[in-house]
């Protein structure tokens, strides 16, 4: 049986009265998951913005199958290895100039918390108070306690409000509204905070929302002006996302801080890094214990993970990701432009691999129930997306083929035909 109604399992960001069931996958391959009865989906949010190339990449599966004749976990404190090593070479030479030092964790979450750690031991061990994140208006950042303090507040985080530490939070720079966002960053920084967080670019679970490399540039300027820090967290944008490795590399942004997961090893296995500036790693240099950098997870830098990442970067230097990443924005942009007037959408935007539109409806707002009625139709074509609230994305693994895209877009247009209605 291909859904699940009967389980132990409590799952992720599931009000399980209204979603009782699960489609039970057994095989994934490139854009393509599989359930036990032969029914296929098409993943076109690539399983939560994680798998790259496409599923099982047959370059990735061969490194993890050789890795596992070597290594398994392995306490990294004290001892090291191979893999771990080669990749910490291979991203300071891959990322932006400057960021010369790796920290490796497991998640999105754990990276962006690495990041908050270090930039509040930065100053702490430079003998500064300052401990106050500046955060941008509908950041997403992670579901832990530390990383939903700096995301935005929502009914999705309302329980734990009382445990949420409090950030200065900046207006989201919406088109026309730039100078209102840096102007407020300016404010902010003027009351020596420790770091700003971002998402370049791209603001992933708030709503997809794009800002332009420009106010991103202009951003990191003020935050050197006033010596706070710039956290970049690329969980979401990395391994080419917007048209680029990297988002920053579009806003010639060097971050002191930045964070990658998710595309890291392909989106095969959990890996992440958190790297840093020379100067933050040396602030922790001290002869007194003390100051050490306080931070472990039991599988931080997890051999088989790591091998998998590196064979991911292999399959980067071929070249061939990027030219599929080149001609998936131009597949992207030719398809959303059909619902560029189609009054039933607003917002209808692009940045790199990335479309999304909102969907005209009454029920706005992250927990709108649009949505589930919107997964129906697409599950029910055998598509998978999970639009947020009334706003339907599109992010497919780069393999994805055009007659592919199109079955995704139809949908849309259908799922309008249901639910839409002019603004
Ligand atoms: N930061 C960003 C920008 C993200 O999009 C996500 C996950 N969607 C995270 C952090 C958290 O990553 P994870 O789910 O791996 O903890």
């Amino acid at each position: 049986m291909s859904f699940v109604t009967e389980s132990p399992i409590w799952r992720p960001f599931t009000q399980h009265a209204l979603q009782p069931g699960a489609f039970k996958i057994a095989r994934a391959e490139g854009a393509w998951l599989e359930a036990e009865d032969g029914a296929r989906f098409l993943d076109a949010i690539s399983s939560w913005w994680v798998i790259t190339h496409g599923h099982r990449h047959p370059a990735i599966m061969q490194a993890i199958r050789e890795e596992t004749e070597r290594l398994d976990q392995i306490i990294f404190a004290g001892f090291t290895h191979e893999p771990a090593e080669a990749l910490a070479r291979r991203l300071v030479a891959l990322t932006p100039p400057g960021l010369d030092y790796v920290f490796y964790s497991d998640s999105g979450s754990t990276c962006v918390e690495v990041a908050i750690k270090m930039a509040l031991g930065f100053w702490r061990n430079r003998g500064e108070a300052r401990t106050r994140i500046v955060a941008l208006e509908y950041g997403y950042h992670g579901d832990t306690i530390g990383t939903m303090s700096v995301g935005a507040r929502s009914p999705f985080n309302a329980p734990y409000e009382p445990l949420l530490y409090e950030v200065s939070r900046i207006p989201f720079p919406s088109r026309g509204r730039e100078q209102e966002t840096l102007d407020a960053l300016e404010r902010a920084c003027r009351d020596r905070p420790a770091a700003l967080l971002v998402e370049p670019l791209i603001l992933g679970a708030g709503g997809m929302l794009i800002y332009g490399a420009d106010t991103l540039a202009e951003m990191k300027r003020i935050c050197a002006r006033y010596d706070v820090l710039f956290i970049a967290d690329e969980v979401m944008t990395g391994f080419g996302r917007t048209g680029t490795l990297f988002a920053c590399e579009q806003a010639g942004v060097v971050p002191d801080i930045a964070c990658y997961a998710k595309g890291l090893t392909g989106g095969a296995l959990p890996l992440a890094v958190t790297m840093c500036k020379r100067e933050i790693f040396e602030a922790h240099l001290s002869p007194e214990r003390a100051r050490a950098f306080f931070h472990s997870s039991s599988y931080t830098a997890n051999p088989i993970a790591c091998a998998a990442a590196l064979a991911n970067l292999d399959v980067w230097a071929t070249g061939e990701p990027a030219a599929r990443v080149a001609a998936l924005c131009d597949m992207q942009a030719t398809r959303i432009a059909r619902f560029a007037d189609d009054a039933r959408f607003s917002n209808v935007r692009r940045l790199g691999i990335v479309t999304a539109l909102d969907l005209n409806v009454a029920d706005r707002g992250y927990l709108a129930t649009i949505a589930l009625d919107l997964m129906r139709v697409f599950n029910a074509r055998g598509l998978l997306l999970r639009p947020l609230g009334p706003t339907i994305y599109v992010f497919p693994p780069y393999c994805i083929e055009a007659a592919e895209l199109d079955l995704v877009y139809d949908a849309i247009g259908e799922a309008a035909d249901c639910f839409g209605r002019s603004a």
